[in-house]
């Protein structure tokens, strides 16, 4: 519906124009910003203080941004008009703004021009407009005048600095929009932006909807665009530099969409030739998801943007995507494998953004898993329809157990946690609610069947297209279109923290055969077990005879009758139910037997548990071990390297990285002939997996089992990487994926004489570098080098690396083991220095560094380091705690376990 609520009222800023008209302008009115009006009104009193929450009375409705964008200074300058409709008499409200100086406020009511006081609450991220009278119901325009600084941590509007000049970029979510210009920052409040952008000439710039025209004076140039469909102002964007753009084919119009939506890429100046791979294989992406939703795409055009130093991996505003260099900017030729599936999967996560986030909103934070989980969900899906050998079901999958790792300790978060601080908000951009909320949709998906949950959602998307809409909408819409009910379901899923751990065992006589089941919340060793929850779970079980029978278990423990008695049973048929299982006795040796029977999603979830019962003490290495070997000689290799994180823990933290040969030969007998079979360089035409399964053998063979033949092999592919590289020549006769390993050979299996000049040559290549996954590669190999004094030389190199790349030195430094209490020692004596130069968003992840330790002694002053330093940084506290339990784990299973572990390979203590 489009309505025109607005009075004819006289206007001061030039280019707002708010009058009603029939003529189509690009300045008409806009339209419908979403009705956020709440059922129960209460009256506004005229607050003092703002609160977290901004009113529900006084509603945005639609947005002018006149900035002007100068990369070249160090600020910009803004006029901010802003519709709002009061729905109460009230004689102050608030709204927000953070380091923005405020240089005039007018208020235009449907009868006078008001100058209200302004008060700024820094803490809050506010600012007040105190009246001196009481204003009644109507609707109002601010217009404000302000001024800031680029944000100097990948937030909000900010600048990178860059040999071929200075561009500008925006990262606003969550809730940065609010350093740019005064807002009113929480997502339920949708509305038309238009955006005026005044850049010096020659220079481009690039916002959420087209151009409509633009106008030169004195050297610079305004850029008009046309108004958005209703925005949350967290999916404000723009972009302003000299960009290389690059036009890609247009993605052509469809029975559901009557234009083409034109396509471009932007890159700094000179990088836009390897824009070509991403902008070909964009459009197939979108034409899927539009066919899956049965909804166009919603917006007018697509950008997508490169961007050097980005706090995030990518970011889906409408029309102009923004990514991280590595996954847009790929050589055909020279990408690997990893670099391309992640481009392909990070595209369709941000596409799916374009329904789910962007057409329809969170009406608040803690719905985040509304947008995320369904991006990641349905990513996967898409991912896997357009590119199949991307193997995306089977690490949707992966991605599933992983949060479950995550979801074992006691700090673990809800799908649905209540918002109440900044840091919650922060926080929310985690595993759990990605990965987690995915693995809960794809249970959600097997529950009721395929069809009826696409109907479900393409019914809440129409329903809730351009609005806001919350988990009972969804709710509401999957009930209807299934006639399944899955509130009960689903809320015990998304409303509490943790995986649950299904006991099941199988009692059969002549007449009737019987399934247990109990549940409890799984926590790794020496964490707290005495959690109290209850999930209804959708237990899908497979026998020798059924493939796949599901009930409801609900109760702490519950008994099911079966139909026969089974020769072997599979507690979680098709691997989409969100919890791990153990089974007793005769049927755990029975599933071994008949492991063959399995499809390899289920072959994954036994992994899963299997690994869970050893990290919590439940099963010995002894009992793993036939495990780890028939999994280790199985062809695929999302299941061969199932067990490879065991052997990570084992050979760090039970050998302390000096395994005996005992170990290796083990490693060795499960991984030496499969290898051979793969063999040393990859043929003409194979798949993406093999290459991948490649790369995973050579790593423990290199590592683990110490094998002579893979490390001379690498250590001469490595000599002639790094000279291709320094003479500029072809480096495809090593396959992308061996480069790391390669690197690694030459840096730390030569002589200290040779090792020291392939540290100084590495090092120059990374200085020279501008290519970001080279520039990965090279951060994080040298790293690792065996030459004490290179320690200095590394911590030297945090002034000459991009802001990103920071704590990627730290990080590489701690997985060193020569280096990890320098590192430790040196992060706390620099953390104040460094705390000011890195993005506050990769500052809340360093409290996680310690996590690298082991020993339980370290609690105690990890904490005492952080606690005071991280209060007031979104997001670090529950990165600290993470850490402590991470170390409280390992510790734990390394005591547990270490015993068991020597003696089946024979060591002493
Ligand atoms: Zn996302």
């Amino acid at each position: 519906m489009k309505n025109c609520p607005y009075p004819l009222i006289s206007l001061f800023i030039v280019g707002l124009f708010l009058a009603c008209s029939s003529t189509p302008s690009p300045e008409e009115p806009l339209s419908k910003a979403v009705s956020t009006a709440p059922q129960a009104k209460k009256v506004v009193l005229s607050p003092q203080n703002p609160e977290f929450r901004l009113a529900n009375e006084v509603i945005p409705q639609a947005y002018t941004l006149h900035l002007d964008l100068d990369p070249r200074k160090d600020g910009f300058k803004g006029k901010t008009a802003i519709q709002v409709s009061l729905l109460e008499e009230t004689n102050s409200f608030f709204l927000h703004s953070k380091k923005l100086n405020i240089t005039s406020v007018v208020v235009q009511s449907e009868s006078q021009q008001l100058t209200p006081e302004i008060k700024t609450f820094e803490k809050e991220e506010q600012i007040g407009l105190f009246f001196s009278e009481t204003l009644p119901p109507q609707t109002l325009t601010l217009h404000i005048e302000h001024e800031g600084l680029y944000g100097t941590d990948l937030k909000g509007l900010y600048k990178v600095n860059h040999p071929t000049g200075e561009y500008l970029f925006t990262q606003m979510e969550p809730i940065s929009a609010r350093s740019l210009f005064p807002c009113f920052d929480e997502p339920q409040f949708k509305t038309p932006f238009r955006m005026h952008l005044k850049v010096p000439k020659d220079i481009n710039a690039i916002a959420n909807m087209p151009l409509i025209d633009e106008s030169e004076s004195a050297g610079f140039i305004t850029k008009n665009f046309q108004p958005s469909p209703p925005l949350p102002t967290y999916l404000v964007a723009m972009m302003v530099g000299p960009f290389d753009e690059v036009i890609g084919p247009n993605i052509p119009a469809t029975k559901l969409r009557p234009n083409p939506i034109p396509l471009r890429g932007f890159a700094l100046k000179g990088k836009g030739e390897k824009l070509q791979y991403a902008l070909k294989h964009t459009g197939e992406i979108l034409l899927a998801l539009e066919d899956y939703f049965g909804i166009a795409h919603p917006y007018p055009k697509i950008d997508i943007i490169a961007v050097p130093d980005f706090g995030a991996g990518a970011m889906e505003n409408p029309g102009a995507i923004t990514f991280r260099e590595w996954l847009l900017l790929l050589d055909e030729q020279e990408a690997g494998v990893r670099q391309k599936r992640a481009f392909v999967g990070v595209m369709a996560h941000e596409l799916v953004h374009q329904w789910f986030g962007n057409l329809v909103t969170l009406a608040w934070w803690d719905d985040l898993w509304l947008n995320e989980a369904f991006a990641t969900f349905l990513g996967h899906k898409i991912t896997a329809q357009v590119s199949p050998e991307s193997l995306a079901l089977e690490s949707l999958i992966r991605g599933t157990h992983s949060a479950m790792n995550s979801d074992s300790i006691p700090a673990s978060r809800q799908i649905r946690q209540p918002i109440v601080t900044h840091h919650d908000i922060h926080n929310a951009f985690d595993g759990i609610t990605y990965s987690k909320g995915a693995g809960f949709l794809s249970m959600l998906e097997s529950l009721l069947g395929e069809e009826a949950f696409r109907k479900g959602i393409t019914e809440f998307l129409r329903k809730n297209a351009e609005g806001i809409a919350t988990v009972d909408d969804l709710l509401h819409a999957l009930e209807t279109q299934s006639q399944n009910p899955v509130t009960a379901v689903a809320k015990s899923f998304l409303n509490q923290p943790g995986v649950p751990q299904v006991g099941v065992s199988i009692a059969c006589d002549d007449s009737k055969a019987t399934l247990s089941l109990s549940q409890k919340r799984y926590f790794k060793l020496g964490l707290r077990t005495d959690a109290e929850n209850l999930w209804e779970i959708p237990f899908c079980y497979k026998t020798d005879q059924s493939q796949k029978t599901c009930v409801i278990f609900k109760q702490k423990q519950q008994s099911f009758p079966m139909d026969h008695c089974p020769e072997y049973l599979h507690p979680n048929a098709d691997a989409r139910g969100y919890y791990r299982f153990s089974i007793d006795g005769q049927y755990s040796d029975n599933l071994n037997k008949n492991i063959d029977l399995l499809t390899l999603s289920e072959k994954l979830a036994l992994a899963d548990s299997l690994k869970a019962a050893f990290r919590n003490g439940e099963m010995g290495f002894a009992q793993i071990d036939p495990y780890m070997k028939k999994y280790g000689r199985m062809p695929q290799r999302i299941l061969s390297t199932s067990f490879t994180e065991l052997f990570g823990f084992i050979h760090d933290h039970v050998w302390q990285h000096e395994p005996p040969a005992a170990f290796e030969k083990y490693v060795e007998r499960i991984y030496a002939k499969p290898f051979q079979k793969i063999g040393y360089l990859p043929l003409e035409g194979e798949s993406q997996d093999i290459k991948l399964q490649r790369q995973a053998y050579f790593n423990l063979l290199y590592k683990y089992a110490n094998r002579a033949s893979v490390q001379k092999w690498l250590y001469k592919k490595g000599l002639k990487l790094l000279k291709a590289k320094e003479k500029g020549r072809d480096t495809s006769f090593l396959q992308a994926e061996l480069r790391w390993l390669a690197f690694h050979a030459i840096l730390t299996k030569g002589t200290p004489k040779t090792n020291k000049n392939h540290f100084r040559r590495l090092k120059r290549l990374l200085l020279k570098e501008t290519d970001s996954s080279w520039r990965r590669t090279f951060i994080s190999v040298l790293g690792r080098t065996p030459v004490e004094s290179h320690f200095d030389a590394l911590i030297g190199l945090l002034p000459n690396v991009r802001k990103n790349e920071k704590t990627s030195i730290f990080w590489a430094l701690m997985a060193n083991p020569i280096f990890q209490e320098k590192t430790w020692e040196t992060f706390k004596a620099k953390y104040d220095e460094f705390s000011q130069e890195i993005p506050q968003g990769s500052l809340a992840y360093t409290p996680y560094l310690p996590n690298a330790f082991c020993d339980i002694q370290r609690v105690a002053e990890v904490e005492a380091f952080f606690k005071d330093k991280i209060q007031d940084i979104p997001g670090a506290p529950r990165n600290l705690q993470k850490a402590i339990d991470s170390i409280r784990t390992c510790h734990g299973l390394k005591e547990k376990s270490a015993p068991g572990i020597r003696s089946f390979f024979g060591v002493t203590p």
